[in-house]
């Protein structure tokens, strides 16, 4: 790098520091900013370019336009070169701008056309906030050196502007200051108001000059090395977690030892800038290459580099989770993504949850699920544009977010919180009351729960027992395999919860999207058709046998009920049941106590097992229908592909006709159904499911008052003649008629 480059950009950036220290107001600021950086660079034109609004860039100061053309130009994002800029969030650099694509001449600037371009974008790690143009009349193409030196100084701009330097100029360019509101993906139900609190706190940077570059240099490597040591600590820690874990931490670790990464910071600070503003830089660039990049590895590597260049800012500027700041009341968190573990770990403080990322069906949504609060994925820019304590509205049944909302908004939100905060109320009244149907007919309202702090829902919802304990969030929220007496003793706090009403285990759902850390994977070509849940418990016997003894020493002295998930024909349960059997009489040889009674039942999850053997519904003591499943495998619909989850209706006919089927032959041998999918919680399906014969119902307890509210106005009899009739005249879909006669009752 040559010595003459360094001092210069070392110059400049000692103006402007100048520049931000002495009093006066943002005008004057970046008037300063742009004479000085067109001075520095030797070019006719300096000007800087911010952001109205989200779509719409405006000229705030120029060296080198004309004057009256400040705040009047205005360009859309992706209009002329400097929209570009903007929209792509890399350089343009051509010495012959008239003949770049998308150029645009701006008459208003009262000016020539200068043949010589150079943009680049004002950014903070994924915040756009402008550009930054030179132009020359000499018709040149700007060096390497100069659009990194361009750039060097559209970083330290970038840090100037949230450090609130351009005053009133800035207000509307703020990224934090307007509303945002934006629409991602349902993957928990619910409405709540709070304040942001972010997984990951936003680092400030306080000091983007770096007078000293030997200091900036030694305070970097020293960050670098602890960053390196603390991922060879993360890496001995989890040798036991099997290779593809192995090899993951492997090119992380191999990033932090990457030599150009850290000779690009280096060369940032000979260039002027402070240790933690050269990696905030790197980290700037490698974001907008993410948002470009389409291949899956390098977006993979990129989100690497990124994470690492957060750990080491953190390093450097000692600020971030650990920060000791306190969270606010009722917080939402906000965050890119969020393992289970660290979900879980905050429990039930948090009224919501938002992520930048995220999917319906990933570990952090079956947790979100299993507390209750309202959870939002795939709600983009989330994160960038929350700041800690900021007011958010959550929407789980729309998948919609306000951040910093209007007054107008916030109210009709607050409405429809309290509307459904009196609905429970209201509810609340028939806790002690049965489902009892108008005919007489008495429906089961179970819950489904996942944890152990679900069971006090057990007598606040009215429940009459768990029809569901998914036992996936034990297995999910650990680096290694729960060890059998952990298992016992945490079953058996959960029936001690359960003060003695009924709790149905179902045995480990793993594989498909609920992949286990220390699992080995396994890439399917369709994970959910493929090696999970019973199949992988029979095929891999050594974890299903140990849960199962689990359950039965949980069990000791009172009844136990398991339930296996996944059957897709008859012998499958067969050698389940045949596996749970000889555990019970291993416990008797050893000489252990047992539980009173063992009943065993089966979920029906895929269409297969309506058709199956009679003796499949002789051999079992229950019977679960697990619709979310069964419906996705009915019409081949995934039930985690956004495009296609809510396009088949639970009220079709030939759906309905499939679950009559179902409650049917059961009925046959006498052996209780009930209904556990999510529709279970849906009281128009709900009172239809019970017309078709199934007599419980089970789901997440907040749905138990609205059903029962449902069942208590219906007469089952009358429904199912309804349905009886419509099908008979060949409807293809029920709901219409259905709800149009419920709603005549
Ligand atoms: C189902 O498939 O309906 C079910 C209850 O199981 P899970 O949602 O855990 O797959
Ligand atoms: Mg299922």
């Amino acid at each position: 790098m040559a010595e003459s480059r360094e001092s210069n950009s070392r110059k400049l950036l000692r103006r402007l520091r100048e520049t931000l220290a002495a009093p006066g107001g943002g005008q004057d600021r970046l008037d300063d900013i742009t004479h000085h950086i067109a001075d520095s660079l030797g070019t006719d034109v300096c000007s800087i370019y911010l952001f109205r609004d989200a779509q719409t860039l405006e000229l705030c100061a120029t060296e080198g336009l004309r004057a009256e053309s400040v705040h009047k130009i205005r360009l859309r994002l992706g209009e002329g070169l400097v929209g570009r800029v903007a929209r792509m969030g890399q350089p343009i650099n051509t010495a012959n701008a008239p003949a770049e694509p998308g150029f645009r001449f701006m008459p208003e600037s009262g000016e020539e056309v200068f043949p010589s371009f150079l943009g680049v974008p004002i950014q903070r790690v994924g915040e756009k906030l402008g550009v930054l143009v030179v132009q020359s009349r000499e018709a040149r193409a700007f060096s390497d050196d100069d659009i990194y030196g361009l750039e060097v100084v559209a970083m330290v701009i970038a840090e100037m502007a949230e450090l609130g330097a351009f005053g009133d100029n800035q207000a509307d360019h703020q990224p934090h200051r307007h509303t945002y509101s934006v629409h991602g993906v349902s993957a928990q139900e619910g409405a709540a108001e709070g304040r942001v609190w972010l997984h990951e706190a936003r680092v400030v940077i306080t000091n983007p000059f770096g007078d000293d570059p030997a200091r900036e240099h030694a305070r970097l490597n020293e960050a670098v090395a602890m960053l390196r040591s603390s991922l060879d600590e993360m890496l001995a820690n989890h040798s036991a977690s099997g290779v593809e874990y192995d090899e993951v931490m492997q090119t992380y670790r191999m990033f932090a030892h990457s030599r150009s990464w850290l000779r690009r910071m280096e060369e940032d600070i000979e260039l002027g800038l402070s240790a933690e503003a050269a990696v905030e830089k790197e980290q700037s660039l490698a974001r907008s290459r993410l948002e470009r990049a389409s291949d899956p590895y390098l977006r993979d590597r990129l989100h690497d580099l990124d994470d690492l260049s957060n750990r080491l800012l953190r390093i450097l500027t000692g600020q971030g989770r650990d920060t000791g700041a306190a969270m606010p009341e009722n917080p939402i968190l906000v965050a890119r993504n969020i393992g289970p573990a660290e979900l879980l770990d905050y429990g039930r403080k948090l009224k919501g949850v938002v992520l930048q990322e995220g999917s319906v069906g990933s570990h952090a949504a079956i947790v979100a699920r299993a507390l209750a609060i309202p959870l939002v994925v795939q709600a983009e820019r989330i994160e960038t544009e929350a700041l800690n304590g900021d007011t958010i509205l959550v929407d789980g049944d729309l998948g919609t977010v306000h951040l910093r909302p209007e007054e107008s908004v916030a109210a009709a939100f607050r409405d429809k919180i309290a509307m459904q905060a009196e609905a429970q109320q209201r509810y609340a009244g028939l806790r002690d009351l049965p489902a009892q149907a108008t005919c007489g007919t008495i429906i089961e309202l179970f819950m489904n729960a996942g944890l152990m702090a679900d069971l006090p829902s057990l007598e606040s919802s009215g429940a009459e027992g768990v029809g569901l304990f998914r036992t996936e969030l034990q297995f999910l929220t650990r680096t290694q395999v729960p060890r059998r007496a952990d298992l016992a003793a945490l079953y058996s706090h959960v029936l001690d919860n359960a003060h003695g009403k009924p709790v149905i285990f179902r045995t480990l759902d793993i594989g498909s999207d609920k992949v286990l850390p220390y699992m080995k994977q396994h890439d399917e070509p369709n994970p959910a058709m493929g090696w999970r849940a019973i199949r992988l418990g029979l095929d891999k016997r050594g974890v299903l046998r140990m849960q199962l003894q689990a359950l039965i020493r949980a069990s000791v002295g009172r009844p136990l009920r398991v339930m296996f998930p996944f059957v897709a024909e008859m012998a499958e349960f067969e050698a389940a049941q045949r596996l749970l059997m000889e555990a019970v009489s291993r416990e008797q040889r050893l000489g252990h106590a047992l539980p009173t009674d063992v009943r065993v039942g089966a979920m029906i999850e895929t269409p297969s097992m309506a058709f199956a053997p009679q003796r499949f519904f002789e051999m079992c003591d229950f019977v679960s229908v697990g619709g979310n499943d069964l419906k996705q495998f009915f019409f081949a619909a995934d039930r985690e592909n956004e495009r296609v989850r809510r396009r088949y209706d639970t009220l079709s006919a030939s759906y309905l006709t499939l679950l009559e089927q179902i409650a049917r032959r059961c009925d046959q041998s006498g052996v209780p159904v009930s209904f556990c999918g999510e529709d279970a919680g849906r009281p128009i399906e709900a009172v239809t499911f019970a017309a078709l014969g199934f007599r419980r119902l089970s789901m997440r307890p907040a749905s138990i008052g609205p059903v029962k509210h449902l069942i208590r106005r219906v007469d089952l009899r009358g429904l199912r003649e309804v349905i009886d009739e419509a099908r008979a005249e060949g409807q293809a879909n029920l709901r219409r008629t259905i709800t149009d006669w419920i709603a005549r009752q």
